[in-house]
Parts: structure tokens; C-alpha cells; sequence
């Protein structure tokens, strides 16, 4: 069989991508935090994942309208390789340990607040063509699972609400700085009803993977308000950072933040 050179890549990929897929569906190859061997993610990175204590962060320069947001700790390597495994290469087994920071985050927002206090989380909706070419939300799944988690001990069931739909195609944040992030996000979200006319009662706590500039979380509270819906806060895994203090105000940058 004679291929050309840009067939022959493809096939490569094709390959390499098979390779990665099955290795990690059949053999758990390697842990997806440190390539350490063996199935799944390891017991150390395990641990670095679960070490940090959530905190409140504000990106620099703060977007007006920015809510009280919750970041489960930096935005660090390990954080970064499991969450783009869990989003681009469909690493499905990372959502019980994401979605578990998240969850933490969430309970550090609501500390002190009593329980029975109705919220709910609103993910920030992935575009139906993300969803579509992996198979899955990943920000929809580890809601979830961050529901399951908070739920456990609680009179009251905390629940998901996706509320929000996007209202066109978005261009791809990573490429853009923040100016041109606010305008991409601009009127992105609405506020989709659900079982009825009225706003549901309680108030939003919205989630993400990921806070960079503030531009989504900003968006999505300004739609969420103004259709009537009352917005607690925010809760992230992790928050991109120059320096991530214990104590002090998080700063957050630019990253290569993907949606
Ligand atoms: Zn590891």
C-alpha cells in the first residue's frame, strides 16, 4: 500500500490515538498525573491533588460583576494534564477525583451558611460541538459527581441545574487575551427555563473547571441575575496563578485555558 506523507501522518495518529485510548481503557497504562506505571491515577498524585486547601481567588485585572468564586488551589501541572485527560482524551476515570475538588470548593463557599439554604450548581455549559467530539460534557459530569459528593450528610439534596445554553458558537478562549475574551463572552449564555416560567427558588453557586480572566463565570452570573435567578457564587478546581499564597489573594493570569 502506498500512503502519502500527509495520509501517513494521519494514520500515525489514528494509531498513536488508538493506542493511548485502549491502553488506558483496558490496561491503565499509566497514572495520567506523572506517567508513573501502573493503572489509574497514583497514590502520590492522589495526594497532591487532595492537599490544598480551597480558597477564595479574584483574577487581575477583576471583571466588574466578577461573583465570590472558590478555586480548589492553583491551576499546576498535575491539575493541568488531569483535566485536559479527562476533557480531550475521555479519561472518564478522573471524574470521581475532580469532581471531589470541586465539591470542596463548593463546601468552602458555603461554609458557614446554613443547610438548609436551597442552591443549586449551574455548570457553564461546553459547546454542543465539544460535546459532540467527546462524547461527553466534562464540566456537566464532574457537576455530578461534585453533587453526589456535597449531597452526602445534607437534609436537603444539593442539586444540578443546567440553566445555562450557549447562544452561538464561541471562539476558542485559549487564543485570545482578555479584552478579546470579554467580547467573545459577551451575551454568550441565556437562561434556559426549566419546568416552568419562574426563576427556581434558592440561589446558583455557578461551576467550572477552571477560572483564568473571570470572563465565563462573569458572563454567566450577569445572564443568570437578569433572568431572576440569584447567584451565590463560584466554584472551580483550580484557578490559574502567578503566585498561589496560602492566605492571600490569589493572582490569576492568562493560561492556555481551554473550552
Ligand atoms: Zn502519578
Amino acid at each position: 500500500m502506498v500512503v502519502g506523507a500527509g495520509g501517513h501522518s494521519e494514520l500515525m495518529h489514528v494509531l498513536r490515538r488508538w493506542g493511548s485510548v485502549t491502553a488506558e481503557l483496558f490496561l491503565g497504562a499509566a497514572c495520567p498525573g506523572c506517567e508513573a506505571p501502573g493503572p489509574g491515577l497514583c497514590p502520590a498524585c492522589r495526594v497532591r491533588l487532595d492537599e490544598p486547601e480551597p480558597r477564595q481567588v479574584r483574577p487581575t485585572p477583576c471583571p466588574a460583576g466578577f461573583p465570590t468564586t472558590y478555586a480548589g488551589g492553583p491551576y499546576d501541572e498535575l491539575v493541568r494534564r488531569l483535566i485536559s485527560a479527562h476533557k480531550e482524551r475521555q479519561a472518564w476515570l478522573l471524574t470521581g477525583v475532580l469532581g471531589d475538588r470541586l465539591a470542596r470548593s463548593v463546601g468552602a463557599l458555603l461554609a458557614g451558611r446554613s443547610a438548609a439554604e436551597t442552591v443549586f450548581l449551574v455548570p457553564i455549559p461546553s459547546s454542543p460541538a465539544a460535546v459532540r467530539s467527546r462524547g461527553r460534557d466534562s464540566t456537566a459530569a464532574l457537576t455530578r459527581r461534585a453533587v453526589r459528593r456535597l449531597g452526602i450528610g445534607r437534609d436537603r439534596p444539593m442539586i444540578m441545574k443546567p440553566l445555562l445554553r450557549p447562544t452561538r458558537r464561541l471562539a476558542d478562549q485559549s487564543a485570545l487575551d482578555e479584552n478579546e475574551r470579554r467580547q467573545n463572552l459577551a451575551g454568550a449564555y441565556a437562561v434556559r427555563r426549566l419546568g416552568g416560567r419562574q426563576p427556581p427558588d434558592g440561589a446558583a453557586i455557578i461551576v467550572d473547571d477552571l477560572v483564568t480572566t473571570g470572563s465565563s463565570l462573569t458572563e454567566a452570573r450577569r445572564a443568570l441575575t437578569s433572568a431572576g435567578v440569584p447567584v451565590l457564587g463560584a466554584a472551580v478546581i483550580a484557578a490559574t496563578v502567578r503566585r498561589y499564597r496560602p492566605g492571600a489573594d490569589a493572582q490569576v493570569s492568562e493560561a492556555d485555558a481551554i473550552r
